[in-house]
């Protein structure tokens, strides 16, 4: 069969790992981005968390598959990802939310006040009982994307448009793969918004090695090292489509959750704060949709780097393959539970 010529649009994580595995798989790619550069988007202020099973707490099992497949292709295809585990803490009057969050998942070890500390010294006498997930792994988000480009710009059938708006392109192609996140709702109507916040904090003082999870009334609130002192804590989860600025109780939330665990981050810099949209469907589940000669790659909510490698690999199967996954597909609602 004579190589296909792929256009993909978006140059966030979905679109990035979509037109690398085009690529490997002998494809021609075309990747159309609006900025002027990769990962701008979502993508830029995602907090890098591969963490499959704690998602178990509040996401479908589809997640859980899907995400195991992240954490090979983001330590050998990709490799950018530390898998150093992540650690699930709760102050004490939360113990029972800890217990319901062991309930709900699996593949981890329960720790003690010691266990912690050998873990993570500067925890040290700050909880009672943690939960230990040793084969989650994180990244740093903007590295991955340079590392994908890089990847990508490498191959000599690749080429990237930048300050480039789909609706201006022309020229055939085979096949267009749409990634725009959740600008494509023009075209999905039933894309919905969450808007999601972070901050980047610095500090010398906290020497956290691994992501640490604080259970939370509203949301998960986790805090991932990024090296040189810096700690990404993220991330909010409100229903809007609306990016912008961060407001002032998100920072008041965050913040405050950050001293939780570590009362010295009430002393560190405060060095980015970043908001932006995650796209999502109804049940939270990512879609493979095609109208015409377009498929539509979308809906990764707040799991586009767990999910992206999963994505990616599918939607070559069903473009160059015929391939049928009824999981992404929209396929009947009791065939996609069977899946
Ligand atoms: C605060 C926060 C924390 C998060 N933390 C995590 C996490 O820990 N782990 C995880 O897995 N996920 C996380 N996420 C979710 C993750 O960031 C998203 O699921 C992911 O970034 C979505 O990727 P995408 O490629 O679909 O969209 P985007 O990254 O938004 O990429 C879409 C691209 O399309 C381009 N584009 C749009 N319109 C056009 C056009 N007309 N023509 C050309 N180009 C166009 C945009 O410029 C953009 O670059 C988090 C999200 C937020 C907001």
């Amino acid at each position: 069969m004579a190589a296909m010529n792929i256009r993909v649009i978006g140059a966030g994580v979905a679109g990035l790992t979509i037109a690398y595995a085009f690529a490997r798989a002998g494809s021609a790619v075309e990747i159309v981005e609006r900025a002027a550069a990769p990962g701008l988007g979502c993508s830029y202020v995602a907090g890098g968390m591969l963490a499959p099973w704690c998602e178990a707490e509040s996401a479908e099992p589809l997640i859980v598959s899907y995400g195991i497949e992240a954490l090979t292709y983001w330590t050998q295809d990709v490799p950018i990802a530390y898998q150093q585990g992540s650690l699930v803490i709760a102050p004490a009057r939360d113990l029972p939310d800890l217990t319901r969050f062991a309930r709900r998942t699996s593949a981890y070890e329960t720790y003690d006040g010691a266990a912690i500390a050998m873990l993570e010294p500067d925890l040290e006498g700050r909880f009672e009982r943690a939960l230990f997930f040793p084969q989650e792994a994180h990244l740093d988000p903007r590295a991955a994307i340079a590392k994908l480009s890089a990847l990508l710009a490498a191959q000599d059938h690749v080429v990237f448009r930048f300050n480039c708006d789909a609706e201006a392109m022309s020229g055939n192609v085979d096949w267009i793969i749409d990634c725009r996140g959740f600008d494509a709702r023009d075209h999905l109507p039933d894309l919905r918004g969450v808007r999601g916040e972070m901050l980047m904090l610095r500090t010398r003082e906290i020497g956290l090695t691994r992501p640490v999870r604080l259970l939370h009334p509203r949301y998960p609130v986790y805090i991932v090292p990024r090296g040189d002192g810096r700690f990404m804590v993220g991330a909010t989860m409100i229903e809007s489509g609306q990016g912008g600025v961060m407001t002032a109780r998100s920072a008041l939330e965050l913040l405050s959750a950050a001293c939780t665990v570590h009362p010295a981050f009430g002393e560190a810099e405060i060095i980015e704060m970043g908001a932006n949209v995650r796209p999502a469907f109804a049940d939270n589940l990512p879609r493979l949709r095609r109208s015409g000669r377009t498929w539509f790659v979308n809906g990764l909510f707040r799991h586009g780097f767990l999910l992206a490698p999963a994505l990616a690999r599918r939607a070559v199967d069903v473009v160059l393959k015929g391939a049928y996954f009824p999981e992404i597909m929209d396929a009947d609602p009791r065939e996609r539970q069977r899946a």
